[in-house]
């Protein structure tokens, strides 16, 4: 069987979290502290044609390719998916994407609604997909102006897109408010925590209870 892994001694498939939200409303960040404070959890790096941020590292961030490569890439099925987000091309790697699965390893997914769309039609039983909203589209608006790092055209065409982002709300398991990042944060965590312990994902279950009835008390 495919996508186990030992997890307190019980066998169970990985799972592949699914992160959106408009840009700005924290999911970077939330993100990134999964990352550090979860070892079992690993980045899916996407490929993209947007240009590196001066604090972006190459292959850590993204892997920031041309737009012919990635032509290449989609061409060759070498994408889990793939969408055009704010005027750039993004798109899942298969390859890593698949090994991890395969091994039970879990996997974080940094991408939009379109990328989730795709993912969930194609992997639904080992998706767990989160938003993340803002508290308010202004709150929204600081919080890209504060980042500093994009020009002003580029904060607001995220914001007009910020819009078409919210609007698929529905089509994810879990909905989070990050008015505070702590208690996001801490949500966010409660939820991946509850989905590794979910029956249908452990297979190795069925052994456990079995071994455990066959317990011979004193
Ligand atoms: P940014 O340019 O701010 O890093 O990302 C812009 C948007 O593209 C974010 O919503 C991010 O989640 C999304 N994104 C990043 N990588 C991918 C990807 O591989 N596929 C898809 N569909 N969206 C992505």
């Amino acid at each position: 069987m495919t996508g186990e892994r030992a997890s307190s001694g019980i066998r169970r498939r990985g799972l592949m979290l699914v992160l959106s939200s408009p840009s700005g409303a924290g999911k970077s960040t939330i993100a990134r502290n999964l990352l550090e404070n979860d070892p079992g959890l690993e980045l899916s790096v996407s490929v993209t044609t947007r240009p590196r941020r001066p604090s972006e590292i190459d292959g850590v961030h993204y892997h920031f390719i041309s737009q012919r490569e990635f032509d290449r890439l989609r061409d060759t099925d070498a994408l889990l998916e793939w969408a055009e987000v704010h005027g750039n091309c993004y798109g899942t790697p298969r390859e890593p994407a698949e090994a991890a699965m395969a091994d039970g390893r879990d996997m974080l997914f940094d991408i939009d609604w379109q990328g989730a769309e795709q993912l969930d039609e194609k992997m639904r039983a080992d998706i767990v997909s989160i938003f993340i909203l803002p508290p308010s589209m202004g709150e929204l608006k600081t919080r890209l102006r504060r980042r500093a790092e994009d020009t002003d055209a580029v904060i607001e065409k995220r914001l007009a897109n910020a819009r078409v982002e919210i609007e698929h709300w529905r089509a994810y398991d879990y909905v989070v408010v990050n008015d505070d990042l702590n208690r996001a944060y801490s949500e966010v965590r409660s939820i991946v925590t509850a989905e590794r312990l979910r029956r249908d994902r452990r297979p190795g279950l069925f052994d456990f209870v079995t071994k455990l009835l066959d317990e011979k008390l004193g």
